[in-house]
């Protein structure tokens, strides 16, 4: 499947090819901390799938309790995560889903690092909804 994204502020787009059955939520404590929510939704793109439209992302690069140094790419000008990607020698892009516009489509089939999972991310049915902004 073809999708195309970018970040909030418009400066990095890109284009890419993916499998949507392969769209995951990663519940580990270094998703909740980078993606600054409790847990982030993915899906890989190979190396070859995957380019830059516009923009030139800021890399982090982060040792995982493994040892695993991971690239964590994010917009320079508004914080966007984009993707992230091994440091040296890139097969695979982990697209962060919530930056494809074809998001709605992406639902996820994985979810994976489910021990530090929040426990009550599993079932927000009780959570009072608002069609938009709660403000009293
Ligand atoms: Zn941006
Ligand atoms: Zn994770």
């Amino acid at each position: 499947m073809k999708i195309d994204g970018g970040c909030h502020c418009g400066y990095i787009t890109y284009v890419a090819e993916i499998d949507p059955d392969e769209v995951r939520i990663c519940h580990c404590t270094d998703c909740q901390i980078l993606s600054g929510s409790p847990f982030r939704t993915s899906v890989p793109a190979a190396r070859d799938a995957f380019s830059l439209r516009t923009g030139q992302p800021k890399i982090y690069v982060k040792t995982a309790e493994s040892g695993t140094k991971r690239a964590q790419a994010f917009c320079p000008e508004c914080g966007t995560p984009i993707y992230s990607a091994a440091v040296t020698d890139t097969q695979m892009f982990m697209i962060r889903v919530g930056t494809v516009r074809q998001r709605a489509e992406l639902r996820p089939k994985i979810q994976q690092w489910c021990r530090s999972a929040l426990d009550w991310v599993m079932d927000l049915h009780s959570v009072r909804q608002f069609a938009k902004q709660q403000t009293s």
